[in-house]
């Protein structure tokens, strides 16, 4: 089947160009802590091996800075530096990577009394002179709240829209050119209505698709799936990444998933997808990334899942994440949540915290609050 692909322009991100027709390049990103340069290096060249174009790498710290310049000998993978809150670490890694994406909704944490604009300002410095592209990396969970007061909060999409063609236009003035964007949501439903907008207003700029804390397969790749078939088959998207919940050993189905949803939609072998309106129980979970604090994370979704189980009539989300960066932010929409810290597992429910529990106690406490939902829905039911 011929793809009629959006005119985007050409993005180079070091072996690799993505947009103006070139094929769409499927992404992953290194689960194991960043400072374990042994263990990131040889995920980053499975990954690169499994023909990842392109492989991402969160750096938090200084240390984490230091060890992603060795990471940098040990692999011929194209890298991308994920920052998130300190922006200036963009300074020390950038001679080391080929990409770095910076989330709009984070820059404000660090030096608050500087405008936005100065710092991407010395990100579009700093990725010019060490060759690098930008990615604009905009997530559902964690969206800059003075968009988000603008609009009301039933609108989700909205806040990252403005947000993110804000920074687009910002980049544009600057003359940095050598970016491609990313709206990203736990809902599939929600990715493809963000980024069919993007793409309408913004037809020029290559996407990143994904779909955020997609889970665990199969259902983790069953929403990805959804998403990019609605996209892609429109000619939308330039790069994917697959985010699935798996343990380490495991990460490089990100990339054969990716490869083989890419292939499906090429031959024209794609569902139905009329109605994903998650009619039952919707767990949702991070990928997992450097960030995780305890590898427990992933054992403990999956448990999560076999749990709750017995609800999977209901429509109820429970999302769980692997760390305190993008945890707390992320679990908000969920109808219970938990994030994962070194030692114990926060609950919340909705935006309300519940208290942290040991990880052998969760399970248990996180049950109690699910028949509390069951029990106050069947309460509010109309009674036959
Ligand atoms: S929630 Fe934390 S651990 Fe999970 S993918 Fe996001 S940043 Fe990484």
């Amino acid at each position: 089947m011929e793809i009629q692909r959006n005119p985007t322009r050409s993005v180079r991100i070091g072996s690799v160009t993505i947009g103006a027709g070139h094929p769409i390049a499927v992404q992953s990103m290194c689960a194991t802590p960043t400072r374990d340069v042994e263990a990131t290096a040889a995920q980053a060249n499975a990954l690169h091996e499994a023909g990842a174009a392109v492989v991402r790498i969160a750096v938090d710290s200084e240390r984490d800075a230091a060890a992603l310049a060795e990471i940098r000998q040990r692999t011929a993978a194209n890298l991308a530096v994920d920052l998130q809150e300190n922006y200036r670490l963009a300074a020390k890694v950038a001679p080391h990577v080929d990409k770095i994406r910076y989330n709009p909704g984070h820059l404000y944490h660090h030096e608050r009394q500087k405008p936005w604009r100065d710092k991407v300002r010395f990100l579009a410095d700093i990725a010019g002179e060490h060759d690098c592209a930008i990615r604009v990396g905009v997530n559902c969970g964690s969206v800059d709240p003075a968009k988000k007061e603008k609009f009301d909060p039933a609108d989700s999409i909205s806040p990252m829209m403005e947000s993110v063609l804000e920074h687009c236009e910002f980049l544009d003035s600057l003359g940095f050119t050598r970016y491609c964007v990313s709206l990203k949501d736990s809902d599939p439903l929600k990715v493809v209505e963000m980024n069919r907008r993007f793409a309408e207003a913004r037809p020029d700029v290559p996407l990143h698709l994904g779909v955020t804390e997609a889970g665990m397969p199969p259902e983790g790749v069953i929403k990805t799936r959804i998403a990019f078939e609605q996209l892609i088959a429109r000619g939308i998207g330039d790069t994917i990444r697959v985010s699935l919940t798996v343990p380490n050993p495991r990460k490089i189905e990100e990339i054969s998933v990716g490869k083989a949803i890419l292939e499906d939609i090429a031959q024209g072998r794609v569902r139905s997808v009329v109605d994903y309106g998650l009619p039952g129980l919707n767990i949702i979970s991070c990928p997992s990334c450097s960030r995780v604090e305890n590898e427990a994370f992933v054992e403990l979704a999956q448990q999560v899942r076999e749990m709750t189980a017995y609800a999977k009539e209901h429509k109820i989300t429970i999302a769980v994440m692997g760390c305190r960066v993008n945890g707390p932010g992320e679990t908000d929409d969920a109808d219970l949540g938990l994030w994962c810290g070194p030692n114990y597992v926060n609950l919340k429910r909705g935006p309300q915290s519940l208290g942290a529990y040991p990880y052998d106690q969760i399970l248990p406490r996180l049950k109690e609050e699910l028949d509390a939902i069951l029990a106050a829905r069947a309460e509010e039911a109309p009674s036959a």
